[in-house]
């Protein structure tokens, strides 16, 4: 059985890697090769802490495990994340544990990974704002990843603590983007595509301030009752998602779908879209959404990429169980 710690994940995985794993699995999961399994999140009573299973089995890849972890609000006090998780993953011959992968850094590459992978196949050839709304610990990940997607020319930004702001800022330096700092309002008149990574619990986003053309990862609502869009976005764009189960109840779609906006039959996986069975964006004019909810299977993807990755470069630890 191989370890995979958090190190050597940063040592041998990489955006592209990421992006590849989770385009196929997304891909796989539209033609019914690859399901999730019912994701269990419980409050243990214990540290405020949330602690759950994502699970599930690719058959394409041959990808069986779990991402077992959760949220622990007091961590930051100790110096360690908020989020913790660590992937299982089994010989699906045998049931035999074949690899211990940490899960933390993994799961800010593969989030990044799902939309930028939304915005290679959905966003217009020609846009050139980035818009981000959030500046937590994801979003340093998101921009880099959607920076490598289009020739974006700058980034507009807000956020609700806007003394994080600068932080992300020196990532848009980095990649050499200016980096301004807006209203809500003006973000949606200038952004060409919109990035949401936050904890919000109502919208951020209001219709009217959306641009047609306009293509928004919404990235940060992963649980029921969790909220960045005007859920009247949904009514007049296209929508697509990684699931549409999860789309329909802990994404961001839970809100039009609960005011009859939308339908889950008009939300289309995106794999549709990579398989080419959808043609994704229809014309220059449309407003697109992906819904990333976030699956057990990217997790399953990116970690299996990781520890195979690790065992090539000989910096995996190998135990008998
Ligand atoms: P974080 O705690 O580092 O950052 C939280 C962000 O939300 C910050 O930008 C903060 O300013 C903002 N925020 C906090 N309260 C807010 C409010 N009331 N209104 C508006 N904004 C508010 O968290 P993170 O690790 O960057 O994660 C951001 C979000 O993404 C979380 O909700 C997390 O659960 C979600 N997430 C989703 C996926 C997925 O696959 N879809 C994966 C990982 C994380």
């Amino acid at each position: 059985m191989l370890i995979v710690n958090e190190e050597t994940c940063r040592k041998v995985m990489t955006r592209p890697a990421a992006y590849d794993a989770v385009e196929a699995v997304f891909g796989a999961m539209a033609r019914g090769d690859a399901r999730n399994f019912p994701v269990v999140r419980e409050a243990i009573g214990h540290a405020d802490a949330l602690y759950g299973f994502k699970s599930g089995f690719d058959r394409a890849s041959l990808v069986l495990g779990v991402k077992a972890g959760g949220y622990w609000p007091h961590n930051a006090e100790k110096g360690l994340t908020n989020h913790q998780s660590t992937v299982f993953l089994f010989d699906p011959d045998t049931g035999r544990l074949s690899a211990l992968v940490g899960g933390n850094y993994l799961t800010a590459l593969r989030t990044a990974a799902a939309s930028a992978i939304s915005i290679n196949h959905l966003a217009r050839r020609d846009v050139k704002v980035l818009g981000m709304v959030g500046a937590g610990h994801q979003s340093a990940f998101q921009l880099r990843a959607a920076a490598e997607q289009r020739d974006f020319e700058r980034v507009v930004a807000w956020n609700y603590h806007p003394e994080m702001l600068p932080a992300l800022g020196k990532v848009a330096e980095e990649l050499g983007l200016p980096f301004e700092a807006v209203s809500r309002e003006a973000l949606g008149a200038e952004a060409d595509v919109i990035i949401t990574i936050t904890s919000a619990h109502e919208p951020l986003l209001m219709q009217e301030w959306i641009r047609p053309g306009t293509h928004i990862a919404c990235m940060g609502t992963d649980t029921a009752g969790k909220q960045e869009l005007d859920p009247a976005i949904f009514a007049s764009a296209t929508v697509f998602t990684d699931e549409v189960e999860q789309s329909i109840s802990i994404g961001e779609a839970q809100h039009a779908i609960a005011r009859g906006l939308i339908r889950p039959e008009d939300i289309t996986p995106i794999g549709a879209v990579i398989n080419g069975d959808h043609p994704g964006r229809r014309s220059e004019d449309e407003i697109t959404v992906f819904d990333g909810t976030g699956v057990g299977l990217q997790d399953l993807a990116v970690a299996w990429a990781a520890a195979q990755a690790a065992q090539e470069q000989g910096i995996s630890e190998e135990i008998v169980l």
